[in-house]
């Protein structure tokens, strides 16, 4: 016997539906490319969906053709998305920070039909045009522009386009499963992998981000996703804002510390989303102007390790509750967060405090677990303590990258995540390190965010990594590359004395590396990978013969 309940199958289209429904005149505020604001609302973002679906549906598509976008967080984007996914196409986001042979790579992997690019990107977009030969339509997501033109004769221009069109559209029935949206992982090894999300995994991704427990999404509040919408889907908040009918401050492509103290201030942004990198810049502008951030209620922190230092100076100095969430292009991206349980009430607030730094537990709808090897055969203990592979599986997690036939999965269906982790008896999760970010000195291991977190807490450095170098003796050992604040002249000696008492002695790092800038990648993480390749020897070199 089934149940005799409604069946309505889960479509992205639904939630633009309900939030033109019930929420059409709360405020969508975007920062355009030119620096200039446009005030828009969720009635006028659908309405323009439809008008841009009615485009689409005069192109010569078939459902599940792959639509691509290069852009930042706007109105426009938003648009796109909703008018892509909502006619059974695919909503590709692309990173505009890779490398031209990596955009052209994609664009050819995922075979998109159609390219919607920011006017900031058409340099990108012509020098990867003549290698991308599936793509039929390019839609530069402005109004009408002679430059663009004529270095792009077949380019259509956004406005003009969705100008003459109707605000009627009926969106596309399809079956829940069906894709809705791709996007590549960062590709850090070898080539960026496609995942291909359903419109069922994003809708469930939406209810589950946005509870009290996650998220914590209402219809009071104004969200800022500093996050890019290139990165997986700005971690679903264009989603999961419509879900919920709150209010977006979309911040465009300026994404430093004033910027960002500006809009927050001047719109009342009551919760941002983004990387720690981010809030570190942000930090320092508030700071610098003087500003208390006053409506921000809360920040997410997720994509690389929150930094305890960065928890208490927004709570101490901004009254703002950071919520640290860990998460991955794979899991849509949400796979745990950390915000406290009623017992946690009951200690005092130092230890409130620890337990918020760990990268949180699972929402409903998926499990996480560790274990002893990738493969998953033996988990390691539930206690806090044994570190193991972690894994994890439920409805908004890959089962196999596009173009890619074998499952991505263990043999018991779990999906591997690459991090190393610990997890407790209520499912609190900390990441140790990435795998492959674990320094192994003399068969021991050491994590490297752990070192990060101590140094980070040092005043006078502004952005810190810490990576395995290679060792005569021990294999590796960890060494700590720095950028020092503006005015500060502090000494290699000075930093590794602060690490005294905070963490056993052999754990220390052997070397500071002073720089002026660490390299970060397209998603604001520290490309590691890079730093080893430049300073992975610097500790053999040093070793006298
Ligand atoms: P991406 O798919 O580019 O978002 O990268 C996912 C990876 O980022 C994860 O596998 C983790 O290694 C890392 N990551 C994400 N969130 C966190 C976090 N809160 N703490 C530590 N690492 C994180």
């Amino acid at each position: 016997m089934i149940g005799n309940m409604m069946f309505q199958p889960l479509l992205i289209s639904s939630l633009i539906e309900h939030a033109a429904t019930y929420h059409a005149d709360t405020e969508i505020i975007s920062k355009n490319t030119d620096g200039s604001m446009t005030h828009t609302n969720w009635g006028q973002v659908a309405q323009n969906a439809k008008r841009f679906a009615n485009v689409l549906a005069s192109f010569d598509l078939a459902i599940s053709d792959r639509v691509a976008t290069i852009a930042w967080n706007n109105h426009r984007h938003l648009e796109t998305w909703y008018g892509i996914s909502g006619s059974g196409l695919v909503c590709h986001t692309i990173n505009p920070r890779l490398f031209p042979e990596q955009l052209s790579y994609i664009v050819n992997d995922a075979d998109d039909k159609v390219l919607i690019f920011d006017k900031t990107f058409i340099n990108l977009v012509l020098s990867i045009k003549d290698s991308i030969p599936s793509v039929e339509h390019f839609i530069c997501l402005d109004a009408f522009d002679r430059d663009i033109q004529k270095a792009l004769p077949n380019v259509c221009f956004y406005d003009d386009l969705i100008k003459e069109r109707s605000d009627q559209f009926e969106w596309t029935e399809l079956d829940e499963a069906k894709a809705s949206s791709l996007c590549y992982t960062s590709g850090t090894t070898g080539n960026p992998k496609g995942v291909l999300y359903s419109h069922r995994s994003t809708v469930l991704h939406s209810y589950a981000s946005s509870l009290p427990d996650s998220f914590n999404f209402s219809a009071l509040d104004r969200i800022l996703p500093v996050v890019p919408m290139f990165h997986v889907n700005a971690w679903g908040t264009p989603y999961s804002a419509a879900m919920i009918g709150c209010s977006m401050v979309l911040p465009g492509p300026m994404l430093d510390g004033a910027s960002l103290v500006q809009l927050i201030d001047q719109y009342k942004v009551t919760n941002a989303l983004g990387v720690p990198t981010i809030w570190q810049g942000l930090l320092n502008a508030a700071y610098q102007s003087g500003s208390k951030l006053e409506s921000l209620v809360r920040n997410i922190v997720g994509g690389a390790a929150c930094p305890p230092s960065m928890l208490k100076a927004f709570k101490d100095d901004f009254q703002c509750e950071t919520i640290h969430a860990w998460g991955m292009t794979e899991t849509s991206p949400l796979g745990a967060v950390n915000q406290l349980k009623a017992k946690h009430l009951e200690t005092d607030e130092t230890e409130q405090f620890k337990q918020r730094f760990a990268q949180g537990r699972p929402p409903y709808g998926v499990s996480l677990r560790v274990c002893h090897d990738e493969k998953g055969v033996e988990e390691s203990a539930r206690d806090g303590y044994t570190p193991g592979h972690l894994q994890i599986k439920g409805h908004w997690i890959v089962e196999s990258y596009f173009n890619q036939f074998d499952h991505a999965l263990t043999q018991d269906n779990w999906f591997d995540t690459g991090d190393i982790a610990t997890l407790d008896q209520d499912g609190y999760m900390q990441i140790s390190d990435r795998s492959k970010d674990l320094i192994k000195s003399g068969g021991e291991w050491i994590s490297s965010v752990e070192l990060e977190n101590i140094a980070i807490a040092h005043p006078e450095l502004e952005m810190v990594a810490v990576i395995a170098a290679s060792h005569a003796k021990w294999d590796e050992r960890p060494i700590l590359i720095a950028k020092r604040a503006a005015v500060s002249s502090l000494s290699e000696a000075e930093v590794l004395a602060f690490y005294h008492n905070k963490i056993a002695k052999w754990q220390i790092p052997d070397r500071v590396i002073f720089v002026d800038a660490i390299p970060v990648g397209g998603t604001g993480k520290i490309l590691k990978k890079d730093l080893r390749e430049i300073y992975g020897s610097v500790l053999l070199e040093e070793t006298p013969a």
